[in-house]
């Protein structure tokens, strides 16, 4: 008799330890902050290892991304990681952004030098009296508080840098300046990703590079965003698109197989951590974390009505 086939998800003693963090940006309005509350109230019973917010470019949403970290903190037992670039800002500034995190309460900050303030393709130029670079301000933070600190990876390589092996050096000054844990840009093909992780295990790093991963919402603004971000679109889910333009459902549908075949083959090759690009979207998001084999705990999200700030993540 054929034996079952272990499921994927289950080891021996339980289920595989697979991890998520969702990603959402703040919101503008009054409308998009209550989709953004409905989708943080839909992913946080499936208990993130933390959920981050967004710096908007130019440091253009540091109040709206404060808001958004103090509120998951006063309504929910999350861990907020707050994304801060060193963009248009001064030293002093942005150590004042820092040090604010820490007094409310915050343990875990996204460290990035941010794009330029022309928009991506321009030049980059360090503000003369600011971090000059993503690993210098995560030196700047590692001063300030004891905080964690995550960085940016580039699989297929940062826009603006040389090499793989330039963005790798840079992925190296941050670790050494203190990073732990660093989550990547959006792929699609996992070969890209494997690839990436090699040189970055040759290269002597050893903190987790937890892949990004993007459900497609909307295949047109991904092919934009992808563009700028240096992240490339295969044919294969151009067409995979093809002919829905007018045809929501199943575009979700076809979005939701995508993500699950990515996600699955991930797991198939090891990987543990995921990192999620929400867009202030659930079902997409939560429907993969199902298919990954988590399953929700009402019992214990939402912060007692008396707690404003949490202890240490
Ligand atoms: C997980 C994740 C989250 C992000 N969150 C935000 C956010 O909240 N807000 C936001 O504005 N952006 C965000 N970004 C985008 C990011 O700010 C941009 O990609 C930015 O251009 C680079 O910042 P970095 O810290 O990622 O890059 P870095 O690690 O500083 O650099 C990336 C590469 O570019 C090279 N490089 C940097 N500067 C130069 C230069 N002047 N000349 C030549 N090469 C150079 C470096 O050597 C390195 O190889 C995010 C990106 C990722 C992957």
């Amino acid at each position: 008799m054929i034996s079952p086939r272990p499921s994927r998800f289950v080891e021996a003693g339980g289920r595989r330890g697979l991890h998520v963090s969702f990603e959402f940006f703040p919101p503008k309005t009054a409308e998009m902050e209550q989709s953004l509350w409905e989708s943080i109230r839909r992913l946080a019973p499936l208990k993130p290892n933390f959920v981050s917010v967004t710096y908007g470019a130019g440091g253009s949403t540091r109040e709206r991304t404060h808001a958004t970290v103090k509120r998951i903190l006063a309504e929910t037992l999350l861990t907020p990681a707050a994304h801060l670039t060193c963009v248009a800002a001064r030293r002093a500034e942005v150590d004042a952004v820092i040090a604010a995190y820490a007094q409310a309460g915050v343990r875990h900050i996204v460290a990035l030098r941010g794009d330029p303030v022309g928009g991506v393709g321009e030049r980059y130029t360090p503000h003369p009296q600011g971090y000059t670079n993503a690993a210098d301000l995560v030196a700047g933070i590692k001063r300030i508080a004891d905080i964690e600190v995550s960085v940016s990876a580039y699989p297929e390589k940062h826009p603006d840098s040389p090499s793989v092996e330039a963005d790798i050096d840079m992925l190296k000054a941050k670790v050494d300046a203190g990073a732990t844990r660093a989550m990547t840009q959006f792929f699609f093909e996992n070969s890209l990703y494997f690839r990436y992780l090699d040189r970055v295990r040759a290269a002597g790093i050893t903190i987790p590079i937890v892949p990004g991963i993007l459900p497609v919402q909307n295949f047109k603004q991904t092919r934009n965003f992808a563009a700028r971000t240096g992240a490339s679109v295969p044919a294969w889910l151009a067409d995979r698109f093809d002919g829905l333009d007018d045809d929501p459902a199943t575009r979700k549908l076809i979005a939701a197989a995508v993500a699950a075949e990515q996600v699955i083959d991930l797991v198939d090759h090891g990987v543990t951590d995921f990192h999620f690009y929400t867009m202030n979207r659930a079902d997409l998001v939560y429907a993969i974390c199902h298919l990954l084999g988590l399953r929700p705990d009402h019992g214990s999200t939402a912060a007692p009505a008396n707690q404003t700030v949490k202890e240490n993540a």
